[in-house]
Parts: structure tokens; sequence; C-alpha cells
């Protein structure tokens, strides 16, 4: 069994077979289940009695359950197994004007989901988020909670912990995962958007053989999130993959980077609202949203600015495509919705800019939960991967150790 590193880290050789065995086993029972031990000795290719003992640990742990629901006879050992769904996870996606949050299991079965506005001021919104949680959290007192994970509209820094770019959100310096940490009691992962896009792809999607893909996410800002070799990369600092804010003209609109005419201006939904605005009607206050439904109801310009939006997009993909070669591109956000009216200038500016062979395939992500299944993803990567389970330790064993000077 090929399995894919979720981290831009090497397995640890210190890592003993048992914890990669339970990684293995775990990520199984997640794929296949209802799983018997029998099926997972064969798929594993580990020893009957290797299973066994990991199984009955997992079951310990309660990660893992006897299932089909339903007790049987006495003296019958149940065959099948299963993750156990009373675990869950708290998920939240921060966005420039709203915040969702919501109540996942492990099976990524949403329970609950509520937004909350997002402030200027972090600490507010910190506290408002951190309030929620503690709702959620009562509200579900029967589920045990895993972590809480958040996706950002911009870059986490894994080393130093902080939220560290995030141009549309225009945010001072703030502690926020420690914040919402202290506040709610629970352990939190952050995460940029596209990156727990991509994670999403890997862990619940179809993604799994691919080992090349880039992730666009396109709402407020544009973000990316680059997959090669079969491992999310990071880069220095956590910077990684941030194309949106390539200048493609030095002359043009500003930037919330500082920076003039970078890709962003001219493909994210702000930039359609912007071409609409500037066609004629100056109706300000209108959303994305009333942009797709007025493209719906046949407005010409409102369709002339998507469409504008669209060969942005495609163009600005070139970069990712030339340099990246990616097998395939996910595209994520509300325009999805209306992937009809933005595939074929997409996948015509793609293909006009590709180099030898096919170009890759582009398509929208399934579903419109991208960014939150992320994040279930990116809390339970620290469990389900031994390679992840390293690079945990690892990085609690830096976090303790002094800096010198
Ligand atoms: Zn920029």
């Amino acid at each position: 069994m090929r399995r894919i590193d979720f981290t831009n880290t090497q397995v640890a050789s210190s890592q003993t077979a048992r914890d990669i065995n339970r990684g293995v086993v775990l990520n199984l029972i997640r794929r296949r289940q209802p799983i018997s031990r029998a099926d997972l000795a064969r798929v594993s290719g580990l020893q009957r009695s290797t299973v066994s003992l990991i199984t009955e640990q997992l079951i310990r742990e309660r990660w893992v359950v006897h299932g089909p629901i339903g007790r049987l006879p006495r003296g019958r050992r149940p065959t099948f197994l299963r993750l156990n769904d009373r675990r869950a996870i708290i998920v939240a996606d921060l966005r420039p004007a709203q915040t969702t949050v919501g109540v996942a299991d492990v099976n990524c079965n949403f329970l609950s989901q509520e937004t909350v506005p997002t402030s200027n001021d972090p600490e507010v919104t910190a506290n408002d988020l951190a309030e929620r949680i503690r709702h959620l959290m009562g509200i579900h007192s029967d589920l045990v909670f895993e972590g809480v994970g958040i996706s950002l509209p911009g870059r986490f820094n894994h080393d130093t912990q902080r939220f560290i770019f995030g141009p549309n959100m225009g945010w001072p310096d703030f502690d926020f995962k420690g914040a919402i940490e202290r506040a709610t009691g629970m352990r939190v992962e952050m995460e940029n958007a596209a990156n727990a896009c991509a994670l999403a792809e890997v862990w619940f999607g179809h993604t799994e053989k691919i080992r090349d893909f880039v992730v666009v996410t396109v709402s407020e800002g544009i973000g990316t999130a680059v997959f090669a070799n079969g491992q999310l990369v990071r880069g220095l600092n956590g910077m990684a993959g941030e194309f949106g804010h390539v200048p493609l003209d030095t002359a043009g609109p500003l930037c919330g980077c500082g920076g003039r005419g970078c890709w962003e201006v001219y493909a994210s939904n702000r930039a359609a609202l912007r071409y609409y605005h500037e066609s004629g009607p100056g109706n300000d206050g209108l959303s994305f949203h009333d942009l797709l439904a007025l493209a719906d109801a046949r407005d010409p310009l409102a369709q002339k600015a998507l469409e504008k939006m669209a060969r942005a997009l495609g163009r600005g993909m070139r970069m990712m495509v030339t340099g990246l070669a990616p097998e395939e591109i996910v595209i994520v956000g509300e325009l999805t919705r209306q992937w009809f009216r933005f595939a074929t200038a997409i996948e015509e500016e793609v293909a006009a800019g590709f180099l030898v062979g096919k170009p890759p395939r582009v398509r929208p992500s399934e579903g419109n939960m991208a960014r939150l299944r992320g994040t279930v993803a990116l809390v339970l990567q620290k469990h389900f991967g031994p390679a992840a389970e390293a690079n945990e330790k690892r990085s609690r064993g830096l976090r303790r150790s002094k800096v010198p000077g």
C-alpha cells in the first residue's frame, strides 16, 4: 500500500515499526470501514496477531469500535471494525467578513454549523469564536472532542505558531491560536485555507493516487496550495504558494498586500465585482453571490465580468502549470456553483500556455465544504499518519528547547 506523507518532513528514523503499523491500520479502517481484522491483515500485509494487537489498542483508546452497531449474542465476537463517530472535531473557516464554525465527526459528517461576524480586531474575533466553540461543545456534550481546526485566509508559520500573512484581514500581530486554546482548553491547529483544501483532497477525496496537484482557492483573494511529489509544500516561514501575490502588472490596481497588479486583483471575487462596477452599474454593496445570481438572470454585464475573471484565473494558472507541472488543478470557491460559466475560459487559457503533452485537468472541488473538511483532516492527521506523528513529536521538542541568546 502506498501512503502519502502529509507533512513536508521525512519519517523519523527512530520511529518504531509499531507506531507506523498503527497509523497504517487506523488509515485502512478509516478508508475501508467497516472492515474485518482478516481483511486488515490481508490488505496491510501485516500478520494477524499484529493486527489484533493494534486493533485492541485502538479500541481501548476509543478510536475504533465494533460495527455494525448492535449487540451480538453472548460469546460471539463482532467481526467488523469502524471509526468511533463519537469522536469529533470543532472546525472553523476564518474569512474577512465572517467565520463559519461547526462540529464534525471523525468521518467528516457535519453535525452543526453556524456563522459569526469576523471583526477587524483579532482579539474580538478570538473571543467571539471561543464563545461559539464552548457553546457547541455544550450542545454536543456526548462527544469526545479531539481539537479545533481553523483554516485561514493567509499563511500560518508552524515554527512560530503565528498567523503571519493575511493581506485581506488587515490584522495586527496577535496570538490567535494561543487565545483560542486558553479560552477553550482545546488544542488548536491552524492552516492556510488552500493548504487545508489540499489536505481535504488527499484525505477525503479521490486524489490519493495523484502526487502532483495544485489547489486554487478563489474568494476575496486567491490562495494556492502546492502538493508536489506526494507532499504539501510549505516553504520558508510557511509562505509557499503565494501565487496570488505575484505581480502581473506593476502599474496595476493596488493589492491588499501593498503591491500593485498582483494576480488576485485580476482574478478574485473582488476583481469580478470591480469589473462589473467599472462597466456601468454603480451598485455598491453587491456581493459575489449577488453577481452570480445576476449572471444567472442573464445580466450581460455580470456575465461579462465573470468571463473576464475566468480568463484572468486561467492566465494566472499558467504560472503554476509551467513552473510545477501539476497533474490536476482543483478550484475551490463560490465560483464552482456556476462552474459551467468558468470552465471553458479557464481551460482554454491553461491549454494556451502549455508546453508539452496534455495540459492538467482543471476541476472544481467536490461540494462547498472543502475548507471545513480540510480542517477535519488537519486535526486528525496527527493521529493517522506516522510521519505526522513523528513531526509532531519533533516540533514539540523544538518548542521546548531553549533558543540561545
Ligand atoms: Zn498582492
